[in-house]
């Protein structure tokens, strides 16, 4: 087993060699003009990577609609997805967020900001802190949030704490879900999309992907990569969006790796959630808790 610090450098060197192979032996049949919905899950641009995200947007623009999360949510929901669409993510609230939001605003563009009320007062939690990737790193004030919100972007949530919701009984949910909620409605007039913490299936229930929707929010992202395919019989608000993890630290030919894979195969927007998820959340959603 590697140590923990030469665990990320093995990784790159892995995803560089795939990243190659496939520039050089590129894939037949990539579907660059079908239709498509992808999300794209960031957590921030530093200072010094502003112009890097600027040629990562050029790329994105040569092959998507850049559209708002909201956007690309409606049209999923609503099965109107007549071309590739993408929108951009970005969890936790780190003060990087400030650099993102400034190129999305020069350019026109909305991206949605996931944020921890808890966070914003006060620290963030340990498993936060202790990154083994270096210091800690800054996290925005609501000030911080305020200004995403003024140029233009959207805010979600992410939770109240950004604990492990796997396991948590129904009070906590309410609280970690729902005065999340409550807090962002208060002080953006909406929040009308979530994304669980950790991202994977593990991470998350039945219990909490139910709460998600019984308690008013119209989105539930996850992070497990893929993009998304509109289907005829959908019937909301059954739908996990998938989002592809990509960071502006790493080698674009990373980022453009990740996306080009998923590219290749959309999945099916009423197939997204664990065949044994499905049946609670067609249950009919009381008006509320
Ligand atoms: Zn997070």
């Amino acid at each position: 087993m590697p140590s923990a610090g030469l665990r990320p450098l093995l990784r790159h060197f892995a995803v560089s060699a795939i990243a190659l192979r496939h520039r050089v032996l590129p894939p037949t049949g990539v579907p660059h003009d079908e239709p498509r919905v992808h999300v794209l899950l960031c957590h921030g641009v530093e200072p010094e990577e502003e112009r890097q995200f600027e040629r990562f947007l050029d790329w994105l623009a040569l092959q998507y609609q850049i559209v708002s999360y909201s956007d690309a949510v409606d049209r999923l929901l609503q099965n109107q997805v007549d071309a590739p669409y993408l929108a951009i993510t970005f969890d936790d609230g780190l003060a990087s967020c400030l650099t993102a939001s400034k190129v999305l605003q020069r350019r026109g563009l909305s991206g949605c900001f996931f944020v921890c009320p808890e966070m914003i007062e006060g620290q963030p939690p340990s498993h936060l802190r202790d990154s083994p990737d270096g210091p800690m790193p800054a996290y925005l004030d609501w000030k911080g949030i305020d200004t995403l919100h003024d140029r233009g972007q959207e805010v979600g949530s992410h939770t109240m704490s950004h604990p492990n919701l796997a396991g948590l009984g129904r009070e906590q949910l309410l609280h970690e879900l729902g005065r999340s909620r409550d807090i962002i409605t208060q002080r953006y007039g909406d929040c009308e999309h979530f994304a669980w913490p950790f991202g994977r299936f593990a991470d998350f229930s039945q219990e909490a992907a139910r709460a998600v929707f019984e308690l008013g929010y119209r989105s539930c992202a996850s992070g497990v990569r893929g993009c998304l395919q509109p289907t005829t019989d959908l019937d909301p608000p059954a739908v996990c969006i998938y989002r592809d993890n990509v960071e502006m630290r790493w080698p674009m030919s990373h980022a453009r790796y990740f996306i080009e894979r998923s590219a290749r195969q959309p999945i099916a927007a009423d197939a997204t959630w664990p065949g044994d998820w499905r049946d609670a959340l067609e249950l009919p959603m009381p008006r509320s808790w």
